[in-house]
């Protein structure tokens, strides 16, 4: 069978491991110029390992990561590291990586709130049952168990920064289970960057056979009287008899015209929120007692959610004996940072890093990047289980995977592979 696969981030690349290793003829094709979509990365003169356009770690909890990276034989490329995550309490900030160091945070006084907190953080550990939670709010479910204070203290400004006000109350329990039930404080990451990996598994589906077309992107697809799908790409229109998509949601309904109705409601209904990322390269180190991932709320005035300094993580020597830093966030598609210059949204973010090191000075800067995605996080609300579009459309041979399906985890290269293997099997059992 001839199977066209559209996207080669981690979804597509392992739908296409398992469907050439079961002896399928695989093409894939990618509209940029490189593999591993949004856990793709960047290499500056000097640097020896590649950053990601989008910060990314794993944890030793990803099951399916570890098995690729095993089938790959990339094991001994595998680096584990415990980096510092802190939470910002009165102008300090305090690591909040694990229920211990929650414990011991002050933003929660010493009292019943602490208490509260330990437990719902307990139960949620423990618990597998998501189909409960997913029916309440995780605003209305941690007001009703950890108290009004605890979610307004700890969960709010996280949903919020993840979210915007406009989502932030109406994102349900179990998306919040899986982030706290499903993360280790001990975090992944390969030796040479997510990008070494990921071309590795490129050689690695070329070896089997696999056809990957770089900087060619699919501009439509059709379905033919004879049961094939007819791809559009500038200048051709090869047929295929399966098709599996990996874009997203809203670019699945402008490539195929011939969805039903339905099935095209029920993507538009897969909400979800954009994100900008400025990767910063500096001279100095920002944080002056190392910290890896601070955690901003945007109410104490920080201009982003997420500061984190990948060389807490990753060693500086990697990078030409630089700091990496992103300052990352979480925006609806029409907001102002999307449009912004690299440079204007670097005035924006110096305030921030001055506020984390009142030492830091512009003279520090070396260079920057600005990534930005429409289609970064999932929006999950109540009852979501019962709004995820099947793998299989209604047009036959076209299946779509994408990380809007993935729930009820949160998206990730982990839960990617997961679904890719998943594709692959439906798209075999259909042939
Ligand atoms: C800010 C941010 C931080 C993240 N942090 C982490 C993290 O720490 N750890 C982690 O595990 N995950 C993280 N993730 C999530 C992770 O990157 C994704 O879950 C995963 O990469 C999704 O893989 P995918 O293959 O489903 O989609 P993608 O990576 O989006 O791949 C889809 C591919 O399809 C291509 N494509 C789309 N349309 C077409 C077309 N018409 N023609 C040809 N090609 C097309 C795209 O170019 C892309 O390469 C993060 C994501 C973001 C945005």
């Amino acid at each position: 069978m001839k199977v066209a696969i559209i996207g080669a981030g981690f979804t597509g690349m392992t739908a296409a491991l398992d469907l050439a290793e079961a002896g399928h003829d695989v093409v894939i094709y990618e509209k940029s110029a490189i593999a591993g979509g949004l856990a793709s990365g960047f290499k500056a003169p000097g640097w020896q390992d590649s950053v990601e356009t989008f910060y990314h770690h794993w944890f030793q909890s990803d099951a399916a990561m570890k098995r690729l990276v095993k089938r790959l034989d990339f094991e001994d490329q595998v680096r584990f590291y415990t980096p510092v995550s802190v939470m910002y309490h009165e102008g300090k900030f305090y690591p909040f990586d694990s229920i211990s160091a929650a414990l011991r945070y002050p933003g929660l006084g010493f009292g019943i709130h602490k208490i509260r907190f330990g437990f719902v953080g307990l139960y949620l550990r423990l618990t597998k049952n998501w189909r409960a939670l997913e029916k309440e709010t995780a605003r209305d479910w941690m007001n009703r168990w950890a108290g009004e204070f605890v979610y307004r203290t700890m969960w709010e400004p996280m949903m919020i920064g993840k979210f915007g006000e406009r989502y932030a109350d109406r994102v349900n329990m179990a998306w919040l289970w899986a982030r706290i039930s499903a993360r280790t404080t001990q975090l992944g990451t390969f030796e040479g960057g997510f990008q070494a990996l990921i071309d590795h598994f490129v050689e690695k589906l070329r070896s089997l056979g696999v056809t990957v077309r770089f900087n060619t992107e699919i501009t439509a697809l059709e379905p033919l009287s004879d049961g094939k799908i007819r791809l559009r790409i500038g200048g051709g229109a090869p047929e295929y008899d399966r098709v599996l998509a990996t874009c997203s949601p809203e670019a699945l309904t402008k490539l195929v015209p011939a969805l039903t109705a339905e099935y095209r409601d029920s993507l538009k209904e897969l909400k979800s929120i954009g994100a900008v990322v400025l990767v910063i390269a500096l001279r100095k180190p920002l944080s002056k007692e190392g910290y890896y991932w601070y955690n901003l709320p945007k109410s104490a005035g920080f201009p982003c959610l997420a500061l984190v300094e990948h060389t807490n993580f990753v060693p500086r020597d990697r990078y030409d004996d630089q700091t990496i830093i992103y300052a990352g966030d979480y925006l609806a598609p029409d907001h102002e940072n999307f449009s912004l210059s690299k440079e204007d949204l670097l005035k924006k973010m110096i305030p921030g890093l001055k506020k984390i090191n009142p030492d830091f000075n512009e003279d520090w800067i070396v260079d920057c990047w600005k990534f930005s995605t429409p289609y970064a996080q999932p929006i999950p609300f109540v009852d979501h289980s019962e709004k995820i579009p099947d793998i299989r459309t209604p047009v036959p041979g076209l299946y779509f995977a994408s990380m809007s399906q993935v729930y009820p985890y949160d998206r990730g290269t982990n839960y990617a592979i997961d679904i890719g293997a998943k594709a692959a099997r439906i798209v075999m059992d259909n042939l």
